[in-house]
């Protein structure tokens, strides 16, 4: 190993502190830096390749250094990198703006920049309660957010307060709202104990007792469209989210959904409520946003909503929230190129067949001893490891079965990165159909060494 890959080594595990990632144990092992990519390939500072598995947590769209993205930002810096959009405007960020109305669903004709999936979602909570405020001041404030278990919004306070994943978010509160928690639409486990489609989705009705119980106090309900990310790529059964749709129109409470791990052509579709032909009333996207280059990210929202933040400078009815780095130029100038290739390609057209190869591809992990739930929507797929597949008794967290499964990927040349005991695969949707399918014969190798 050369001087300068030990050195980074060394000071990697001597200085950084990585993101839910225990730190004694990480400080104990090799850290792999990445230093290049190349299509669907990561490449280490010792030129080892990796096929990316998990599009680099969730965001890579057409590949690594795609030639487009990357002369975009280059012919961006060459103008301006940055500047603020408090008050003032910038080029990219108003192209950005129009070409997302275009596509986004019917109604949502307002984008409100910011720099991350959690504050994507803080902004939609706030201008949620906002909006009740100052659209009926003689009201009391509503105050109640509605949420899933096992729903995963983010890592700021906010957006922890209408977390449902115990292991993340338990610990924090003390220190966060209270939120209502509906069943998680989640069929392998299904926490009424009932079947999809005999259930007649149950967990929908349960949404309904929670919301109309204090529909007066509750100012939206907030969830992942067809697919909960983090909570274990649980996806959705058919009809559940039209089903939330009506019920908040019902009810007279806002959706917010948040498309910040879906949006962006992961599920087959640009926007995963396109599914179910759903328009939430604040729609949360970042992560792909920008094919995965820059951080970026957009709280779209309807006229009626935005027109209660209008009035005189003195009424005090702006949004007073905003991010340094809001809109910044070359986040905006990368996501316009990332948009023009969906665009130019017919990306999501010309995607469904290797959706389809994806689909067959999983096939044989079902037949897997300890693979009990194979779920997949689009290009996300989740295999749930469990200790008997008759009882679906899980493996216990202490065994990190999904840890052992990706460091053996790993060996094999494939970057992956476990939920608990669920292996997720998110490859970049550019992935060809030959990469695709080594990739989920790593998995499947993988699994099948760690578990037999
Ligand atoms: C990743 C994620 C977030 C948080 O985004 P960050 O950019 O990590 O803050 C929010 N919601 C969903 C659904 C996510 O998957």
């Amino acid at each position: 190993m050369t001087d300068r890959n030990k050195h980074l080594e060394d000071i990697d595990r001597k200085i950084i502190w990585h993101p839910f990632t225990q730190m004694k144990e990480y400080i104990e092992e090799k850290p792999l830096i990445i230093e290049r990519g190349e299509g669907s390939y990561l490449i280490d500072i010792n030129g080892k390749k990796y096929l990316d598995g998990v599009a680099s947590l969730w965001v890579t769209t057409h590949g690594h250094r795609r030639l487009e993205i990357d002369e975009a930002i280059i012919a961006q810096v060459k103008k301006i990198s940055h500047s603020t959009l408090l008050g003032i405007s910038n080029v990219p960020a108003v192209e950005l703006a129009e070409k997302l109305s275009k596509i986004l669903p019917a109604g949502l004709e307002k984008v409100f920049y910011s720099d991350n999936g959690s504050t994507a979602v803080e902004i939609s909570l706030k201008i949620s309660f906002q909006y009740w405020k100052q659209k009926y001041p003689s009201l009391p404030p509503r105050t109640k957010f509605v949420c899933l278990n096992n729903g995963y919004h983010g890592d700021t306070l906010g957006a922890v307060s209408v977390g449902g994943i115990d292991l993340f978010h338990e610990l924090y509160r003390p220190l966060i709202f209270q939120s209502y928690k509906a069943p998680s639409p989640y069929c392998y486990r299904c926490e009424l104990g009932l079947s999809y489609p005999d259930c007649g989705i149950a967990c929908a009705d349960e949404l309904e007792k929670i919301i109309s119980a204090d529909r007066e106090n509750i100012a939206a309900l907030i969830l992942e469209p067809m697919v909960q990310g983090a909570g274990g790529m649980i996806v959705f059964p058919q009809g559940y989210l039209k089903k939330a749709r009506e019920i908040c129109t019902k009810n007279k409470i806002l959706m917010i959904t948040d498309e910040v791990a879906v949006g962006f052509g992961r599920t087959g579709k640009m926007f995963a409520c396109e599914h179910e032909n759903v328009a939430p009333d604040i729609m949360a996207m970042s992560k792909s946003i920008t094919g995965g280059y820059l951080p970026l990210a957009v709280t779209a929202t309807t006229p009626e909503i935005f027109s209660a933040f209008l009035g005189g400078y003195a009424e005090f009815k702006t949004f007073f929230h905003g991010h340094t780095y809001t809109g910044n130029p070359l986040a905006c100038a990368a996501a316009i190129a990332s948009l023009d290739i969906f665009e130019r390609e017919k990306l999501i057209e010309k995607l469904q067949p290797k959706i389809d190869l994806f689909k067959s591809l999983l096939e044989r992990f079902k037949k897997l001893q300890y693979a009990g739930d194979v779920r997949q929507l689009g290009m996300i797929a989740g295999i749930e490891l469990v200790s008997d597949k008759k009882t679906k008794e899980p493996f216990p967290l202490e065994m990190k079965m999904g840890y052992r499964v990706i460091d053996i990927a790993r060996e094999k040349g494939a970057i992956l990165r476990p939920l608990g005991n669920v292996i997720v695969l998110m490859p970049p949707l550019s992935i060809s159909e030959s990469e695709l399918a080594q990739l989920l014969d790593i998995t499947f190798n993988s699994i099948k060494e760690v578990t037999e």
